[in-house]
């Protein structure tokens, strides 16, 4: 009995130690599964917050707080990289009886300071079940208790955004089996992390993008430099981050500052100050922007030898040029800097870069609108001067042109009575019959005569003109048949015409032609200076042909009514260059070498005083009607020949 008492016994006590057992398994197994089901709850409950928000900082702090608050953690931070990549800051933080006053916030170095640095440096989880055995280790006054700690790494492939630090109060709080655990959760972050960062930048991209289109657009509708220069620097403001900046433009070899920001009253570039852009110094930063025609960053100003302080200006930390190139030229720098050691990131000096370019646009268009309404000022003031210039001289030559007129109109009617007198009694004397008798002394009394008429004809055109010119031309209207007229006129110049061998033809549109109302002296005069110009250059053996006809309509360029009659006089002569076709009708104008003068009124291009046509279209105007010619050009060889056009009309006066 007592055998099986104690086999009983021993059964019983070994029954008890497994019942321990499977105890203690059962509660280290329940435990485990809590475990377990708390880290699944807690990594479906940051997963939920994570598809929820792309807002980092709430993110960030939930995440913190969800993993403090499950697993009852003395402390959760968690911490990301800064730009430079050489500092970890704190981004969220939850724990036990963190104060909104006592926030650990906190920058480590990188690899150098505590568990979270080494984290960041070796990307690699850190689990530590006794802080105070570990080297890394470095007490936070803001976190005393603190005994155990796992740090994880927050990665998206290779690259670290961060670290994810717990630390417990206890010792031995985090169990290497919960690892892969956590560096999913942590995993889950960073990516969240990432997205989050992405949709960040490329909100801020986008409105960047729209911000510099915007400006871009502004800046190019400004017309004046210098509010063009105030502008840039408006805008810059609201671009890139900076304490201070400044607009240069290039004159030659230097750069000159035009326009300065944030540099206080009693520092700041003075207007005009100049920094040199062609030297020997190949660091200095704006020898460098120059001939590189690319931005410069400078991370700190302090560590940079070359850089040189301009005046008393005080150094900054981190300083940003950027060339305003135009047409492959740097016409100005765009200077900004910062008074910390803030570095410009890459992507700061894309989007300055982007504005400098259009900073360089605006400019050169605010500087040639000015040049062009300097260079129109300029035109004006200087049209305005000519046009002042010319109307004196216009008021000059009227004076001087009245004086000669008025000359003309005096000596010739002075002429004319010692002409007649000449011409009466070298008539007389041609009848004489001791002249007749006398064939050397007919010959001279002849010469004599023939002079005399030709002057007469001369002084009555220099009359004609000038009344003409000062409007007292008078015209008597009455009845006249152009045919008669022509044929009265014809016969005072058959003589020269049959000396040039010459043929005048009269076609009978002229015979058909209604009679008009016209000045008998002024058409004979009218047709007198057409034929002797028809016949004088047209060469020997020539042709001059009289056409009319009868016009049923006047154009409306004419101002009076139909009908009117048009005589054409056309001669197979030399012809007259478009160029001088308007220049023939002005008083004293002759075209190409005038011949000598006087030798004859009808010898082929022998000169005149240049009246002719002058009286023609004077006398042709005083009846409102119009003289035009024309001719292919003057050719002495081929002969193109001219037509002279009068038209007249009918009635006078209606
Ligand atoms: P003038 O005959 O005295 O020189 P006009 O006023 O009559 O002056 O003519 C002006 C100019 O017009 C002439 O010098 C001549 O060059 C040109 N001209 C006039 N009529 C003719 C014509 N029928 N053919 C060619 N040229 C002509």
């Amino acid at each position: 009995m007592a055998h099986l008492a104690a086999v009983f016994n021993t059964g019983a006590t070994q029954l008890g130690l497994r019942d321990q057992q499977a105890e203690a398994l059962i509660t280290k197994r329940t435990a485990e599964r809590h475990r377990l089901a708390l880290q699944l709850e807690t990594s479906i409950a940051v997963a939920k917050h994570i598809a929820l928000t792309l807002n980092t900082d709430q993110l960030l702090e939930q995440v913190a707080d969800i993993i403090c608050q499950r697993y009852g953690y003395y402390y959760v931070g968690i911490f990301l990289l800064d730009e430079t990549g050489q500092h970890i800051r704190t981004s969220a933080s939850a724990g036990r009886d963190l104060t909104a006053a006592s926030p650990p916030e906190l920058t480590l170095r990188v690899g150098q300071e505590g568990i979270i640095g080494w984290v960041a440096q070796h990307q690699t989880a850190a689990l530590v079940p006794d802080v105070s055995r570990d080297v890394r280790y470095t007490l936070w006054k803001t976190r005393p208790h603190t005994r155990s700690e796992l740090a994880l790494p927050l990665k998206v492939g290779d690259e670290l955004l961060g670290v994810l630090d717990m630390q417990s109060d206890n010792l031995d709080a985090f169990s290497a089996d919960e690892l892969p655990v956590f560096q999913a959760l942590a995993d889950q972050l960073a990516i969240a992390l990432r997205n989050a960062t992405l949709y960040r930048s490329e909100q801020t991209q986008r409105a960047l993008a729209e911000t510099l289109q915007q400006v871009g657009k502004s800046l190019t509708s400004i017309l004046n430099v210098n509010e063009v220069l105030n502008s840039i620097l408006d805008y810059l403001a609201s671009i890139v981050a900076h304490d201070r900046a400044a607009v240069m433009l290039r004159h030659g070899t230097e750069l000159e500052f035009v326009a300065a920001r944030g540099y206080g009253t009693a520092e700041g570039p003075r207007p005009n100050t100049r920094v040199p852009i062609q030297s020997d110094e190949e660091d200095n930063v704006f020898v460098k922007i120059y001939s590189t025609q690319a931005p410069l960053a400078i991370p700190n100003v302090n560590e940079y030898p070359a850089w040189k302080r301009v005046e008393a200006i005080r150094n900054p930390s981190s300083w940003l040029g950027l060339p305003l190139i135009r047409e492959n030229e740097v016409i100005g720098i765009l200077s900004m800097a910062r008074l910390d050691v803030r570095p410009y990131t890459e992507a700061e000096i894309t989007v300055a870069t982007t504005f400098a370019a259009q900073a360089a646009v605006a400019l050169e268009n605010a500087r040639l609108y000015e040049r062009s309404k300097r260079f129109s000022q300029q035109m004006e003031y200087e049209v305005q001067n000519r046009t002042h210039a010319l109307q004196e001289a216009y008021t000059q030559l009227e004076q001087l042109d009245r004086t000669k007129s008025s000359f003309i109109s005096i000596a010739s009617h002075e002429l004319r009575t010692p002409i007649t007198v000449l011409k009466g009694y070298s008539q007389i004397l041609m009848n004489d019959a001791a002249v007749q008798a006398n064939e050397y002394h007919k010959n001279l009394v002849s010469g004599i005569y023939t002079g005399a008429v030709r002057l007469h004809t001369i002084v009555d055109s220099m009359l004609d003109m000038a009344k003409i010119d000062g409007r007292t031309l008078q015209i008597y209207p009455e009845p006249l048949h152009l045919f008669d007229l022509i044929n009265r006129v014809f016969s005072d110049l058959r003589a020269d015409i049959q000396q040039r061998q010459l043929s005048l033809t009269i076609t009978p549109g002229v015979q058909a032609l209604p009679p008009l109302e016209a000045d008998e002296d002024g058409l004979k005069k009218i047709l007198y200076h057409l034929l002797v110009n028809a016949i004088k250059y047209t060469p020997d053996g020539g042709r001059i042909t009289l056409d009319g006809r009868a016009w049923a309509e006047t154009p409306p360029e004419m101002d009076w009514p139909a009908p009117g009659v048009e005589l054409t006089i056309q001669d197979t002569g030399i012809g007259i260059d478009p160029a001088n076709q308007d220049l023939i009708f002005m008083k004293f104008y002759q075209t190409g070498e005038v011949a000598l003068h006087s030798t004859g009124r009808t010898k082929f291009k022998g000169g005149g005083p240049g009246l002719g046509l002058a009286i023609t279209q004077g006398i042709v105007l005083a009846h409102r009607g119009r003289l035009w010619v024309e001719s292919e050009g003057h050719d002495e060889q081929k002969l193109p020949g001219s037509t002279f056009h009068v038209v007249l009309p009918l009635r006078h006066g209606k």
